[in-house]
């Protein structure tokens, strides 16, 4: 169980990633990201999630550089857009990535979303860049299990990650279950539902344990060994979503909160998307 925020999981190719990073999604380009992403190295976060499509790859790599820590103490992510995918248009995406994100090396990168007839030929070229030495490790977001199971049977690297929609109200219990099984990390976006915390029970919990509705779910995530990347722009409450290795939930009040769920979605469902 994670006690401290250097902690983090094996992946299934014995990379070490934190449990606890920062997501940039929405967060513009220049100052506000490099400023974010700099607060939260400070605050002790070794792992910032990006993307392509964000638009803030340079201000990411911005914000590393001055946080000034090395370069192997940190663990980025970023993402090949559906636009770009194929097998010569991701290596060509990857390249651009890397050049806005002034990297050498990349932690993680990940197919964005599983567009159809293309993404098992986009893995083909994310297994080049990885037997390559591009990239340490290389994983999926938003696969269903039936898109799991088709690269499976179509592909020889197994994803060490699956980054999905995953909080209280959508605890994807079948999904969870399945990536265990083949031991493919599961990763929670927009874990703190986007900002919508107010819910009774959170609430509640917050108050039991001293901490905020944030922090219980954040802990929440950690418990169920999901990790997660909560997004602020703001100091305090990047410095707050860190504060939550020093306390855990009791098994009941785990399933307490898992008893939250609604199946829905804040995103599209991997089935039915139109970008
Ligand atoms: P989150 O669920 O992380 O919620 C972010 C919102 O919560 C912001 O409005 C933020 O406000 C607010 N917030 C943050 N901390 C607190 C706090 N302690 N108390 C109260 N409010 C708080 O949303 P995201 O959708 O951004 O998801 C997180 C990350 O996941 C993304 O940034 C991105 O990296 C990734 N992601 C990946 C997707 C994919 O398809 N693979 C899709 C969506 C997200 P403020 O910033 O103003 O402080």
């Amino acid at each position: 169980m994670a006690t401290n925020i250097a902690d983090g999981t094996v992946l299934n190719n014995g990379v070490k990633m934190p449990w606890l990073g920062l997501g940039v999604w929405k967060v513009k380009d220049g100052s506000e990201v490099s400023l974010s992403v700099r607060t939260a190295i400070e605050a002790g976060y070794r792992s910032i999630d990006t993307a392509a499509v964000y638009g803030n790859e340079a201000g990411v790599g911005e914000g590393i550089r001055q946080a000034g820590i090395d370069r192997d103490q940190l663990f980025i992510t970023t993402k090949v857009w559906n636009a770009d995918q194929g097998y010569e248009s991701t290596l060509k995406a990857f390249d651009e990535s890397m050049k806005r994100l002034g990297l050498d090396t990349l932690d993680l990168y990940l197919i964005h979303w599983p567009v159809k007839g293309k993404y098992v030929e986009t893995w083909r070229a994310m297994e080049k860049l990885y037997r390559d030495g591009y990239v340490r490790a290389i994983g999926v977001s938003n696969f269903h299990i039936h898109h799991l199971e088709d690269l499976r049977q179509n592909s020889e690297v197994t994803p060490v990650v699956n980054q999905v929609e995953f909080h209280p109200l959508l605890t994807q219990k079948e999904l969870l279950g399945y990536c265990k099984e083949h031991r493919i990390q599961m990763e929670a976006w927009s874990p703190l539902m986007q900002g919508n915390l107010d819910h009774p029970l959170l609430v509640e919990l917050a108050q039991k344990y001293g901490k905020t509705p944030a922090q219980i779910v954040i802990r929440w995530d950690l418990e169920k060994q999901v990790v997660t990347i909560p997004k602020s722009i703001t100091p305090a409450r990047i410095r707050q979503n860190a504060e939550v290795f020093d306390f855990t939930l009791s098994a009941e009040d785990v399933e307490k909160i898992d008893a939250l769920n609604e199946n829905r979605r804040f995103g599209p469902d991997p089935d039915n998307f139109n970008f």
